[in-house]
């Protein structure tokens, strides 16, 4: 057996295999470059809302056999290359929103729905479950079905520091919510916050939210303050409600 790999059934294709340890959410998608130090910065949620710590390695656990461990490489490469490209971020901000262009629309949100469904399989995120879409996106990964672009909206915020600039420095874990009767996620990686809305049958107000990820290779983002952010502003208000009700 090679060392870290471990017998057991793949997450992915469901056989028995040796496992590999695989990244839930992929180091690239922590900053885009490590720290002074080459660590990496983790928020969670905790009862007085965001806390952060500096880790060496992302988090990784046994979930897929070397040829599907393959398959996500290979969407991870290709929103990595589109992402850090010429055609991804800015370097800087100064807009409340903006559109990038020339995504490949199968591939963006294949990589997205990578990584809600490998939060949902790990073990570490136990609060976390897409229940009957587990397997619909296990099989959508698996096979690399074409998603409708109703299916399973992705709205992205990008976080800017207090002179516009790129904050990408942290990724969180998911807070949980529900929009128009579908259970909701939000993560912070890759330098946004991205809202999940897990549906495959849209009510309208989603078809059109589901726009922001476009067939046609458009990507509208929205830019905000890292602490005006949906994940920022839940820490404040978490804060604020745990001042309310005289936690410490
Ligand atoms: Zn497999």
């Amino acid at each position: 057996m090679i060392p870290g790999e471990k017998h057991d059934t793949c997450k992915l294709c469901c056989k028995d295999a040796q496992l590999c340890k695989s990244h839930i959410v992929p180091e690239f998608c922590y900053g885009r470059i490590y720290n002074e130090k080459h660590q990496l910065i983790e928020g969670w949620f905790g009862e007085n809302g965001l806390k952060k710590r500096t880790i060496q390695k992302g988090y990784r656990e046994h979930l897929l056999c070397a040829d599907c461990e393959g398959i996500i490489s290979r969407y991870e490469k290709a929103y990595s290359e589109y992402w850090y490209g010429p055609n991804g971020l800015p370097e800087e901000v100064n807009v409340d929103h903006l559109v990038l262009q020339k995504a490949d629309y199968h591939k963006f949100k294949l990589f997205h729905l990578s990584i809600i469904w490998r939060i949902s399989v790990s073990k570490v995120f136990s609060s976390i479950s897409l229940g009957p879409y587990d397997d619909a996106i296990r099989k959508i990964l698996l096979n690399g079905i074409s998603v409708p672009q109703g299916h399973y909206p992705i709205l992205g915020c990008v976080l800017t520091d207090d002179e516009g600039r790129f904050a990408h420095n942290e990724v969180s874990t998911p807070l949980i919510g529900r929009h128009d009767g579908s259970r909701c996620y939000t993560l912070r990686y890759a330098g946004c916050d991205w809202i999940f809305i897990i549906t495959d049958h849209p009510t309208r107000a989603q078809v059109k939210l589901s726009e922001a990820v476009s067939t046609d290779g458009k990507i509208t983002l929205l830019s905000m303050h890292f602490a005006k952010a949906p994940i920022g502003r839940h820490m404040i208000e978490a804060l604020w409600q745990a001042q309310k009700g005289g936690k410490r």
